[in-house]
């Protein structure tokens, strides 16, 4: 049996969709209130990689695990209940509800579809403590302004920090974003990352999926290099980060993206 050191561990996961193998014999390591990047050309395996890790999608072979305990084909929602949520790459808020609702029903959300049953509950203390918890998130991530405004309104970015609000309902431990700051403006961006350290600081790690480099390299502790289902690189600290993004190979296989 191998030995497990790390916070969130992959052991060999592979995963085939028909003939196309999506995830190669794919091995990360993740320690506490690390933030780490994964980056690859479209198509290399990155979400994909979340899916599996966090139980949206049963590996084919391999393992996750998480605070040393195997936790490969558990579902999403035994997941966040062992602190472990997630956002998608396209967030999925209801534009019919306030920012406030979108964010409340983090707290039953699976993940993937947002439930509505919080609003049917009796248990109105309950509520009361979700909506005060939510007003609170609203507050750190400085959205106050946008509370009762219907998701369906907001900004790209907007929509990104409400997904990420949403997440926090949870208490989560470990937060996985697929892409946080895609299409999102530089200024926000960076906003969005300097919570991010903040959280990181209240004990949350972070594995991110994101493309711009530019912006995310100088928040980021690891980085994995995906490409064709496997990980071809991978760097942890600054100096390492940046020989790996430097290695001619790594450049080729961007400028052929
Ligand atoms: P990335 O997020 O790095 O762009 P993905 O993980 O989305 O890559 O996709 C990896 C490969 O797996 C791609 O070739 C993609 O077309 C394929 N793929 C992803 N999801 C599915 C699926 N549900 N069914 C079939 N093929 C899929
Ligand atoms: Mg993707």
């Amino acid at each position: 049996n191998k030995k497990i050191n790390s916070f969130l561990e992959t052991d060999g996961l592979i995963k085939n969709f028909g003939e196309l193998r999506a995830l190669d014999n794919v091995s990360i390591q993740v320690d506490r209130k690390e933030i780490v990047l994964l980056i690859g050309p479209n198509g290399s395996g990155k979400s994909t990689l979340i899916n599996v890790i966090t139980g949206f999608l049963p590996p084919d072979e391999g393992k996750v695990f998480f605070e040393k305990e195997d936790v490969t084909g558990k579902d999403p929602s035994e997941l966040y209940k062992r602190g472990m949520v997630r956002t998608f790459q396209t967030p999925q808020p209801l534009p019919e509800m306030t920012v406030l609702e979108n964010i409340m029903i983090g707290i039953t959300s699976k993940g993937e579809e947002p439930l509505t049953a919080l609003f049917y509950k009796k248990w109105l203390k309950q509520e009361e403590e979700i909506l005060e918890k939510a007003l609170d998130i609203i507050n750190f991530l400085k959205l106050s302004h946008l509370t009762f405004k219907k998701a369906g309104e907001l900004s790209g970015g907007q929509m990104k920090l409400v997904a990420l609000g949403r997440a926090l309902m949870t208490n989560p431990k470990l937060i996985v974003l697929d892409e946080p700051i895609a299409g999102v403006a530089p200024g926000l961006s960076h906003e969005i990352f300097s919570k991010i350290l903040e959280l990181r600081e209240q004990d949350v790690t972070f594995l991110i999926v994101e493309h711009r480099l530019d912006i995310v390299l100088k928040y980021i502790d690891r980085l994995y290099i995906m490409f064709n289902g496997k990980v071809i690189a991978e760097g942890k600290g600054e100096k390492e980060i940046k020989e790996v993004l430097n290695d001619p190979k790594i450049i080729e296989i961007y400028i052929g993206d």
